[in-house]
């Protein structure tokens, strides 16, 4: 069945969407066609729940007051509190978080978490912003966000353009809003506030640990001999490409905004960190030859990982990979043209809802962690959170099997059928 807009639906605005919504809604009819779900599921779960869009100031440096409008999207509740990260920056519109608030609905079905979807934004270019700027925005976004957001509702979390202090203010607003130190309000918090260990590795570790098992299905185990390029150095990129190294894979070319490095015979990865850590850019460090981003997506691997942002591999460069293997550590890196090339060549690509799913699996770790007053050691979350990987991995491969599907449709086809699942026991509402 081909789902499409309806008449009112385009009265509600929907006709407007562009790409971002669009190309969530084409994958979801992808899975949707190959499944056998109840008519009305289908319907419903295309619609965001609730959207949220707030008007709000900041005083400036210079006195004068800025008006900044931010969003909230509630794609679904119908597994439980929704979660999803808040992305200050000025590409941010409705349909984007619309369409990232979906993505989280499926990627915490699929690896099994008590989560609906949600995202935010701030249309904002945060390294305009002194650091007091930065507070001050920070709260009056959360506070305008009260009525949606406490740790039973809807469960904020950190994205492009924010980290760990901008948590701890939304946290400490909510805080003095109810009157308690509320920690389970938001995850990705500092450690001393309650964060948990192992939350700024997870998603990178999590981007490795699912390479290693698409690696196995396809009998490459000796990894001294399988080479790595990553694109993007930043908490994912390098991450991924730290725990790549500690596991003795060939990293052979990494890259940020200003460029890429290539080292056929691998790069010294600590080495690059240090570096970073110093210069805050991959320019000027010696130990590989230069490459342009364009250049580096189609150097010669076994594994390719986009790990900076969306709509890296396009119909322009998907014909000229050389690459065994695609791992989606970014969110939507591959345009839906793209998908269509890499199939037919026969690469395999492991999904984002499945390869950068060790975020929000340790952002429930910090939920649990602060609900119970309970904290864990890294050890623990690192066990877990490769338990709860391996298991959606196999989950995934096994509905691939059964329907005779890619990876990204059998990973949405999975997670799309697990909330159907629950709706239809829960019922429509009255
Ligand atoms: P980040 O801001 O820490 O790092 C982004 C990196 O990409 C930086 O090295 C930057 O220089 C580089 N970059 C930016 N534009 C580029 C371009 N045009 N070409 C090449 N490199 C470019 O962001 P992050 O947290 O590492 O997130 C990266 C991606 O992973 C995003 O798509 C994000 O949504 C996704 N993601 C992040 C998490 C997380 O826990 N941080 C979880 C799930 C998904």
């Amino acid at each position: 069945m081909v789902v499409s807009l309806n008449h009112s639906q385009m009265q509600h605005g929907l006709e407007m969407a562009p790409s971002a919504y669009e190309n969530a809604l084409t994958q979801y009819d992808r899975a949707v066609n190959k499944m056998n779900l109840d008519e009305n599921v289908v319907e419903f779960m295309r619609w965001p729940q609730r959207e949220f869009t707030v008007n709000f100031p900041v005083r400036r440096e210079n006195g004068k007051i800025e008006m900044f409008t931010g969003y909230r999207v509630h794609h679904s509740t119908v597994m439980g509190p929704c979660k999803g990260g808040i992305r200050y920056s000025t590409n941010v519109t409705l349909d984007e978080v619309r369409a990232l608030a979906m993505l989280m609905t499926w990627k915490c079905s699929l690896v099994g978490l008590p989560y609906g979807g949600a995202k935010g934004g701030v249309l904002v270019d945060p390294k305009a912003l002194t650091l007091r700027e930065r507070e001050s925005l920070t709260r009056r976004y959360a506070s305008e966000l009260l009525p949606l957001i406490s740790p039973h509702s809807d469960i904020p979390a950190p994205d492009m353009g924010t980290g760990p202090q901008e948590m701890a203010w939304i946290m400490d607003t909510y805080s003095m809003t109810v009157g308690y130190a509320a920690r389970a309000v938001v995850t990705g918090k500092p450690i001393n506030i309650g964060g948990s260990q192992g939350r700024n590795e997870a998603t990178g570790r999590g981007v490795i640990i699912t390479m290693g098992e698409a690696l196995n299905r396809i009998g490459m185990t000796n990894n001294s001999n399988i080479s790595v390029v990553i694109q993007g150095f930043g908490n994912v990129g390098s991450h991924a490409a730290s725990h790549a190294h500690e596991l003795g894979f060939k990293v052979v070319g990494v890259s940020d905004i200003d460029g890429g490095l290539h080292n056929e015979n691998g790069l010294d990865i600590p080495a690059i960190r240090q570096w970073m850590d110093e210069h805050n850019t991959l320019a000027g460090f010696k130990g590989g030859d230069t490459v342009t981003n364009s250049e580096l997506l189609t150097l010669p691997c076994d594994v390719l990982i986009p790990a900076a942002m969306e709509g890296q591999i396009t119909e322009h460069n998907a014909s000229h990979l050389r690459t065994k293997l695609i791992i989606e550590a970014a969110n939507g890196p591959t345009t839906i043209e793209a998908d269509d090339i890499i199939n037919d060549r026969g690469i395999t690509l492991v999904p984002d809802i499945l390869a950068n799913a060790g975020g929000v699996i340790v952002s429930y770790f910090e939920w649990v962690q602060g609900l119970q007053e309970f904290f864990w050691d890294k050890e623990e979350v690192f066990r877990q959170l490769e338990r709860i990987l391996v298991r959606s991995y196999d989950a995934t491969v096994a509905t691939a099997e059964k329907h005779n599907v890619d990876l990204r449709t059998a990973a949405q086809m999975t997670a799309i059928q697990r909330v159907g699942d629950a709706l239809l026991t829960r019922g429509f509402y009255p």
